[in-house]
């Protein structure tokens, strides 16, 4: 698998100085469908090898109370199909704080831990990089969060689901458009990136697609919808991600309400998309992951993270991957509106 020299750096100093006997692995901040595929590719991949794996419990929160258990093959049993997290996940304030970091890297050596695996998203990286620049304690992130938004990786666990599971409500919601002859505006998740959004708008035939990188504008929106009602459509959707400027569904709704007074109907997808059976490419690409992260923390390369470039797992310094931005291609939303018309 290809990884960077500067990976190759870090991975010979560390692996000279230390052999892994114990790993442990935790999930953070938002939860995403197929963390449990990773985190049973991590658990079995590791016995297999040899090694000791222990779970740590809701995220940072866990390592500060020292909540982890030895996990075992068969503690691994049946979770490849459920969302959600098997060891939990949080979010802790506290681990912002150095002198707390320190008590959880105390209580990771008091049950011998030697290295980590970090399943989340940026926020957890940038707390997985902590503990390896202030405390040599090696970690290899996974990246698991339905916003698909972490540089160096095309693609994050969950976010296939979450795009499926939001594509099956859009379908649903335009039978009742098409019915009512109405507009409708979905908003879904993704926080500041426009992926979900510009994959479900494209899949799910959508007229216009409102991402935070600002493609389209109301006025655009609004002389699309005009065009198409000429041509006789009688129905449209329009897909927003939360994040959209200038505002979310509602104000996009009372701005066109205010161009061409027409009531469009607002619904918001939130927390559904997190949620549900992991789809088989999340599946598959969580369990590459996670068996790529304990190979990387075996051959002694740490401060990494696992990432997919052209179908291939690459391993991207840590540092790049919270450090650097990933950019959202027009290409979807531009193609989406001349497929549209
Ligand atoms: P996600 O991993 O999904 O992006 P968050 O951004 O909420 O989720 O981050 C998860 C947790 O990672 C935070 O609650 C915090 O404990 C830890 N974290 C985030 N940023 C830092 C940081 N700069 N230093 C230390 N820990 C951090």
């Amino acid at each position: 698998m290809p990884f960077s020299p500067f990976c190759h750096l870090i991975a010979s100093l560390w692996h000279n100085s230390k052999e892994i006997r114990r790993i442990g692995v935790y999930t953070s901040g938002g939860d995403a469908p197929g963390m449990n595929a990773a985190i049973r590719a991590v658990v079995r991949v590791a016995i297999g090898k040899g090694l000791e794996v222990f779970g740590i419990r809701s995220g940072y929160t866990g390592m500060i109370e020292s909540q982890m258990v030895q996990l075992q093959l068969r503690d691994m049993a049946n979770i490849i199909q459920r969302g959600g997290t098997v060891l939990k996940t949080g979010r802790s304030q506290d681990f912002l704080k150095r002198e707390v970091r320190q008590k959880a890297v105390d209580n990771l050596k008091a049950q011998s831990i030697d290295a980590l695996v970090c399943i989340g998203g940026d926020g957890s990286f940038r707390g997985a990089r902590t503990l390896w620049e202030e405390h040599q304690f090696p970690v290899v992130g996974v990246p698991g969060t339905i916003d698909n938004d972490i540089f160096g990786s095309e693609y994050t666990i969950g976010f296939d689901t979450a795009v499926n599971t939001a594509l099956d409500a859009i379908d649903k919601i335009r039978d009742t458009a098409d019915s009512h002859d109405r507009l409708f505006i979905v908003e879904v998740m993704g926080r500041n990136s426009g992926f979900i959004a510009s994959h479900v708008g494209i899949a799910g035939g959508a007229e216009e697609i409102f991402t935070p990188d600002a493609l389209t504008t109301v006025d655009k929106a609004v002389d699309h919808i005009r065009e198409s009602q000429k041509k006789g459509k009688r129905s449209s959707i329009i897909v927003t991600a939360e994040g959209q400027k200038p505002g979310r569904a509602y104000d996009l709704a009372v701005a066109i309400r205010k161009k061409i007074g027409l009531d469009a109907k607002v619904c918001i997808l939130g927390h559904i998309h997190r949620g549900g059976a992991p789809t088989a490419m999340d599946r598959i690409w969580a369990s590459r992951m996670g068996a790529a992260a304990v190979e990387s923390l075996l051959s002694g390369q740490c401060d990494v993270m696992v990432g997919v470039d052209h179908n291939q797992m690459v391993f991207i310094p840590l540092e790049t991957a919270v450090g650097t931005e990933k950019k959202h291609s027009p290409e979807l939303v531009h193609l989406s509106s001349i497929l549209s018309t």
